[in-house]
Parts: structure tokens; sequence; C-alpha cells
């Protein structure tokens, strides 16, 4: 059966392709590499692009045993060892379909919503506070999840939050004045 992209072929009844059915035929079912490998077009320094099925998302699909798993992770365990369990798979050549772990590094949750374009990427390419203050080397500092925070619209915060404890003293009758 040949590969169309997009295509959902485990879905349609055809779990095994040609290549797949040849692998386990050739007395490679408990090998899961060469069944793997079958699947990939090449093999060379470029992308490994995988020509078995894949998510809508364009992660490719590998079944193995009774378990589906995501082509590239399964690359990765493959060659490369297990991934941690709070570590994702970064692809450097930002093809989803490619399984070529030298396309690949792991990196933290963070570092990968930061390498792609999610709203954090958006926020990281900000210039400038809600407010209109300049997110420079002078102006920021970090919040404790590591955030951009803005020192200015923070010295403004401070300064009211003092003018109302002032206020709140004044009017309350049982505080004693701090100035004669
Ligand atoms: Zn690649
Ligand atoms: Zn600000």
């Amino acid at each position: 059966m040949p590969f169309v992209k997009g295509q959902k072929a485990w879905n349609k009844g055809k779990q095994l392709t040609k290549a797949h059915r040849e692998a386990l035929r050739s007395g490679h079912s408990k090998e899961p590499l060469p069944v793997f490998l079958a699947h990939v077009q090449n093999t060379g320094e470029g992308c490994w692009e995988w020509d078995h099925s894949r998510l809508n998302n364009g992660y490719g699909k590998f079944g193995a045993g009774k378990k589906q798993y995501l082509a590239h992770r399964y690359a990765w365990e493959l060659f490369r060892g297990p991934i941690p369990e709070d570590m994702q798979i970064d692809h450097l050549c930002r093809n989803r379909g490619c399984v070529n772990p030298d396309h690949m590094r792991v990196v933290t949750l963070k570092e990968n919503v930061l390498a792609g374009i999610g709203i954090t990427a958006l926020n990281a390419k900000k210039t400038h506070c809600p407010q209109g203050h300049p997110y420079d080397a002078e102006n920021t500092y970090r919040g404790v999840k590591g955030e951009r925070k803005c020192r200015e619209c923070n010295k403004i915060y401070l300064r009211q939050r003092d003018a109302r404890k002032r206020e709140e003293r004044l009017n309350d009758p049982t505080s004693v004045p701090n100035d004669p």
C-alpha cells in the first residue's frame, strides 16, 4: 500500500505495510529495528522520512507488539536510549515526519515550547511590557516561573501600595504615627 501523506493507514484495517509484512516474514518479528527501518525512506545524512502511518499533526506512528508509539520517539529510544519522563524530543530540522536521531535533541517541555511558536515563544518576542515600558536589560527581572517582569511597573505598584498603607494608617485611630 503506497504511503499517502496524511492518510491514516492504521485506521483502515490494513495495519501492515508490505515492508512491515516482509520484515515479519523474514524472521525479524522480535527485532524492532529492521521493522522500524523498513518504514524509513532514506537513512543517509538528511531527514529520515517516515513512510508509514502518521498522526494528523504530522508525527509518524509506529506499532510494536500491541503498543503504538510516536515514530520519532521510538527512533530516539532505539538509537540513543530511554527518554526521561519529563523530557521531550525536539526536531532540530523542524520536520515532524523525520525519525533521524541526529536531527533531534532531548529538551525540557519549556525549551520545546520556546523552540516552537507557542504563546511562550510569542511572549519572549515581545519587546515591551503591557504598559509600554521596554523589556531591556535595565528594566527587566525574572519572576518565579522565569517569566520577564517590568521593573518600572513593579516600582509603580510598590509606590501605590505604600501610599495605600500610609492612608490606612492615617485613617486608623489606634495606630501610632511614625512622624512627629
Ligand atoms: Zn530531519
Ligand atoms: Zn511596565
